[in-house]
């Protein structure tokens, strides 16, 4: 069973002005696509073949840079699209509020720490919340990596997701990345996050 490119949840300019149409357009269309075809043809014929994309991940060391890439490219842009919406953002209550605030202190604490992870990565990657073991942390990893991956430092299951390759926002905000990162905000589906957060 070859992977698919999953249909957005909501129309290309349903996130608009924070996320504007041209640009998801082309995220979806081209550059996802893109992760998901090449994946295919990186897996084909190998013993990745028929695995789902979690325990590719978790036994990415064994892998080449074809299932690395376009392996964490197909996953994070299927987080990516589901955990916003455009009913998104706000501060979020119930038990990911809570878990907010039991973890980080506070909202604005996350919302700092999680902002600051997404300013910083150094070129292309991802910010992530993560669970493990009941707790939630904050990470960055560069290029297609995520948590899942037996390689990277930062450990756990990611719940949210920030896409920060310039491809994500560049026609829209330019160099502004925390413009970008800011807008993000308004349009984070938080009762998908605490979603994740009860399967993880
Ligand atoms: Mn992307």
């Amino acid at each position: 069973m070859a992977f698919e490119l999953p249909n957005l949840p909501y129309a290309h300019d349903a996130l608009e002005p924070h996320i504007d149409a041209k640009t998801m357009e082309i995220h979806h269309g081209k550059h996802h696509a893109g992760y998901t075809s090449k994946l295919n043809a990186a897996i084909e014929g190998s013993n990745f073949e028929g695995k789902s994309i979690e325990e590719i991940l978790r036994n990415i060391s064994s892998a080449g840079a074809g299932v690395r890439n376009n392996g964490g490219g197909y996953f994070n842009h299927c987080l990516f699209w589901e955990v916003m919406s455009p009913n998104g953002g706000g501060k979020p209550s119930g038990d990911i509020g809570m878990a907010i605030d039991r973890d980080f202190g506070s909202f604005e604490a996350f919302k700092e720490a999680f902002s600051n992870a997404a300013a910083t990565q150094f070129g292309s990657g991802w910010a992530w919340l993560c669970v493990e073991n009941g707790k939630l942390s904050v990470c960055s990893t560069p290029n297609q990596d995520n948590p899942l991956m037996d390689v990277v430092e930062c450990n756990g299951t990611p719940i949210l997701g920030i896409d920060v390759w310039e491809h994500a926002y560049y026609l829209n905000y330019q160099n502004r990345r925390p413009d970008y990162i800011d807008a993000f905000f308004n349009v984070i589906n938080w009762s998908k996050v605490e979603e994740n957060m009860k399967k993880a």
